[in-house]
């Protein structure tokens, strides 16, 4: 899609789009529509019952009097208490609705430069489609023109450019995840990475035998059952001054999770290709990082693997040396995450001695059970850092909840472990965290 910022003209011809604010307030450029067209805008929002609402979408026929061919009014919430989040929302409606209705171009009329950045902005994320494998269902039109209207258009595009970084890093985080496992394993997504040095990222990866030798029994363990080499990836982002210590993301990346030999059922497997959310959202964070020139010092840490049955797999009952150097009894092969994350961790506190580590990981469905699908969950031992989150979080409507975790929890566990077994001096290493 290319996208361009122009200036608060009414196009002669094609698809334009304007906003409505709250309590059906016309924006400058809906008046403008309104007057074009002897009031067929106020009238069609009474019909319509359109108040403004950012949730709303009105698509009309442009009256005959124009050379438009459609008009399309989007609601952007309250005027006097402006949000960026219900203008990328109208975008993102905007979005769904072209493809729908096969609108290849079209101008958008907002009222001030910020909007139409952030219009802009919710069009990308709203136009996002995953087609390469398709063969005859391809997407019948998407946008590939779109031009936005403002006030100062240069600043308009100023504004957007640090959006576009984020929404490029967000459509690499889409594409990683939605690549089938046939085409994305830990080699070939270790290969992609390669390719993010020509972003400006730096970037590391070690084999298999880079971590043999640093004693990653843990990860190792994981994907002892597929033909695919594990690798650890490291990306570097350094923009701000080399002596302050970087910030640290880790990323769970478990290509494919068939459970191991503790096997998962088929219709649990189905969407285990995306059980490398975690390291693909780290992927594309470092990306957007390095896009946007961010002025901080950042490492991402990937931790692939692919956890596959197999001669070779590691069974249940078999125990692996951690990097940390404590020993682990792998009851369940499906619980592998925690293996993959603690040698990963590990290795990011040794060797990039991070000031802070964020982990960010597709765990467990039973987090989704607790808060479902909508908010994330937080496990931490910083208080800050959790409410820096929480901000951030709520600031672009993807928040996250704060779950307990306390010494209550360990004994439980370890009563639990201990009860099963006998092996009471093991059971209270895995309990250990890592
Ligand atoms: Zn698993």
């Amino acid at each position: 899609m290319h996208i361009s910022f122009t200036d608060l003209t009414i196009p002669v011809s094609g698809t334009v789009a304007a906003g409505i604010y709250a309590g059906g307030e016309l924006s400058s450029a809906a008046q403008a529509l309104d007057k074009l067209s002897n009031g067929s805008i106020s009238r069609a929002l009474q019909a319509d019952r359109f108040n403004g609402d950012s949730e709303q979408l009105l698509n009309m026929v442009a009256p005959a009097n124009t050379e438009l061919e459609r008009i399309v009014l989007f609601g952007l919430g309250n005027k006097d208490n402006p949000s960026h989040l219900a203008v990328e929302n109208a975008g993102g409606l905007f979005a769904v609705k072209a493809a729908n209705l096969a609108i290849n171009t079209a101008t958008i009329l907002l009222d001030t430069d910020e909007q139409a950045a952030h219009f802009a902005y919710g069009v990308m994320l709203g136009g996002y489609r995953f087609d390469k494998y398709r063969t005859n269902e391809k997407c019948p039109a998407v946008l590939t023109e779109l031009l936005m209207g403002s006030e100062k258009p240069g600043q308009a595009e100023h504004y957007f450019r640090p959006l576009l970084a984020v929404a490029e890093g967000i459509y690499t985080t889409r594409d990683l995840i939605w690549e089938p496992a046939n085409a994305m394993n830990p080699e070939s997504y270790a290969h992609f990475c390669r390719s993010l040095t020509c972003e400006g990222l730096e970037v590391e990866i070690l084999g298999e035998e880079a971590m043999r030798e640093l004693g990653m029994g843990a990860l190792l363990g994981v994907g002892r059952g597929s033909d695919k080499e594990s690798q650890l990836v490291i990306l570097k982002h350094n923009g701000a001054d080399s002596r302050e210590a970087p910030i640290a993301f880790i990323g769970k990346g478990v290509t494919f999770d068939t459970g191991g030999l503790s096997l998962k059922a088929s219709a649990s497997m189905e969407t285990m290709k995306q059980d490398m959310g975690g390291a693909a959202t780290v992927t594309g964070l470092m990306l957007a990082l390095a896009k946007r020139r961010a002025k901080v010092n950042a490492v991402g840490v990937l931790g692939l693997v692919e956890n596959m049955p197999d001669s070779k797999a590691q069974r249940p009952g078999d125990v692996v040396r951690t990097m940390s150097g404590q020993t682990v009894e792998v009851m369940n092969t499906d619980a592998e995450g925690r293996l993959v994350l603690c040698d990963a961790l590990t290795y990011t506190q040794r060797h990039l001695k991070p000031k802070a580590m964020i982990d960010i990981a597709t765990l467990t469905s039973a987090i989704a059970i607790a808060l479902g699908e909508e908010i994330a969950g937080v496990f931490s031992n910083n208080d800050e850092l959790v409410a820096r989150l929480t901000a951030a979080g709520d600031a672009v409507a993807e928040p996250v909840w704060r779950m307990p975790m306390g010494s209550y929890f360990s004994k439980r566990l370890r009563l639990y472990v201990s009860c099963q077994h006998n092996f009471q001096q093991l059971s209270v290493e895995i309990l250990e965290p890592c």
